[in-house]
């Protein structure tokens, strides 16, 4: 989960989500509309038999907030809460599906940036091209599975690629908030799937946006462009902003990138896998 604003737990509820199967919590920065939503996910998680430690992770003062609020609220939770402040940019967290990496934007707080990224996955097996090629059912298929050549009954040395299909790409998401327009954002989230970022200002607004330590459309359409991500997801858009006033954000942002949205509350959105046409 990336961030965790104010009621998450209830809108998890409600949207029926798996929240039992959140393992880790990434928070972007310490502001209020970004980690209030803790303790209640805490509480959550509590009410249910977990074996499983949560991990929450975030800038300096994660940890203070979490204990803090741990303590004042005496809250009894029967499992492991693992809170790791960052301070440096690099991969955090990683399974053998995927990782997610961090790295520092510039906001009024101490902020991070996250990727998740999932590995590439090896190709289908064939049994019937294995079966072709002499290989027995059996270990020998295990074998050519993990990616190495075996022996057919016929003395030939069969390689994985000849009964693997072809690899396919994992996919990236990128989750940017809260920060000024910077020149190395874009690098970071190169390539993504689906790119999730603030755009808390329209067209025009940049001296605003500078010294609020946020961004315009345009620059967050500008970061989607120069990263050639396959689609942008506006967030955090100023509560000056009616319905009205947030499709000319959109209208404004897709000038320049057009494979961009306007994200809402309870949306769902598909990440497609990088090969899907
Ligand atoms: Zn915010
Ligand atoms: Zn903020």
């Amino acid at each position: 989960m990336f961030d965790c604003g104010e009621g998450t737990q209830v809108a998890l509820k409600r949207l029926n989500l798996k929240w039992k199967k959140i393992d880790a919590i990434f928070i972007s920065h310490t502001h209020a509309d970004h980690i209030t939503g803790l303790p209640g996910m805490m509480m959550l998680s509590s009410q249910v038999d977990r074996t499983e430690p949560l991990y929450i992770m975030g800038p300096p003062k994660t940890k203070e907030y979490v204990e803090t609020s741990r303590k004042v609220l005496d809250m009894h939770i029967n499992y492991e809460i693992i809170v790791k402040e960052l301070t440096e940019p690099g991969v955090i967290y990683s399974t053998d599906e995927f990782q997610v990496r961090c790295f520092w934007v510039e906001h009024s707080k101490p902020c991070m940036g996250y990727t998740f990224e999932e590995f590439d996955r090896p190709g289908e097996f064939n049994p019937e091209k294995a079966k072709e090629l002499k290989v027995p059912c059996g270990p020998l298929w295990a074998k050519l599975q993990a990616g190495n050549s075996v022996e057919s009954e016929d003395g030939k040395i069969i390689k994985p690629e000849q009964v693997l299909g072809e690899k396919r790409k994992g996919r990236k998401f990128s989750f940017v908030t809260d920060t000024k327009y910077l020149p190395t954002i874009a690098p970071e989230v190169k390539n993504s799937d689906l790119f999730i970022c603030e755009a808390m200002f329209e067209k025009g607004m940049d001296k605003d946006a500078e010294s609020k330590k946020h961004m315009t459309c345009i620059q967050t359409a500008t970061i989607a462009k120069d990263a050639e991500v396959k689609k942008l997801g506006l967030i955090h858009y100023s509560p000056r902003y009616t319905d009205r006033d947030l499709n000319r954000l959109l209208e404004q942002a897709q000038t320049v990138f057009p494979d961009t949205i306007l994200t809402r509350d309870k949306m769902k959105l598909k990440i497609e896998y990088p090969d899907t046409p």
